[in-house]
C-alpha cells in the first residue's frame, strides 16, 4: 500500500519530495450526521506529503524526511485525533477531525514548519487515505494559509 502511485500535482519547482507515512489512529466524528463514525473507532491512515522547492538547504535537503515524520507520525501515531486540542475542535465542524480536515492540519502543520526554513519549500498536496476504499488530497489554493 505504501508503494502505490499518487495523485500528481502540476508545479514548476525544480525539486519535489515525497514522505508517506502510516499512522495508526482513532478518531470520532462529533455530528449526528457521521453515523455510527460518531463512535470511536480507529484507522490505519496512509499519508503522503510532497514538498517542493528551487532551493535546497546547507545539507544538501529540501526538507529533512525524518523531520517531517517527527512533525506528523510521531505526532498523533496511536492517539486519539480529537485529543490533539491544538488541532481538531469537538465544537466547530470545521475542526472535526474528518479526513478532509485531517489532511488540511497536516498540510498547515507541515507548512508552518516549512516557512521556517531558510530555503522555503512548499507543501503542494496532503494525500491521505483513510480505509481501502477512500482518501482525500488537500491542495492549499495559491497564498493561503
Ligand atoms: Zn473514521
Amino acid at each position: 500500500m505504501l508503494q502505490q502511485i499518487y495523485p500528481q500535482v502540476p508545479h514548476h519547482f525544480q525539486y519535489e519530495l515525497n514522505k508517506d507515512m502510516q499512522i495508526a489512529a482513532a478518531h470520532f466524528i462529533p455530528h449526528e450526521a457521521a453515523g455510527k463514525c460518531t463512535n470511536i473507532h480507529g484507522h490505519t491512515y496512509f499519508v503522503n506529503i510532497t514538498v517542493a522547492g528551487d532551493e535546497l538547504d546547507d545539507s544538501g535537503f529540501l526538507v529533512n524526511f525524518q523531520h517531517l515524520k517527527k512533525l506528523v507520525h510521531d505526532k498523533f501515531d496511536h492517539t486519539l485525533m480529537n485529543d490533539h486540542k491544538d488541532v481538531f475542535n469537538d465544537k466547530n465542524s470545521n475542526d472535526f477531525p474528518t479526513t478532509e480536515v485531517v489532511a488540511r492540519k497536516i498540510w498547515q502543520i507541515v507548512q508552518n514548519y516549512l516557512d521556517k526554513l531558510p530555503n522555503k519549500p512548499k507543501c503542494l498536496q496532503v494525500f491521505v487515505r483513510e480505509t481501502p476504499t477512500s482518501y482525500v488530497v488537500y491542495r492549499p489554493k495559491a497564498g493561503n494559509k
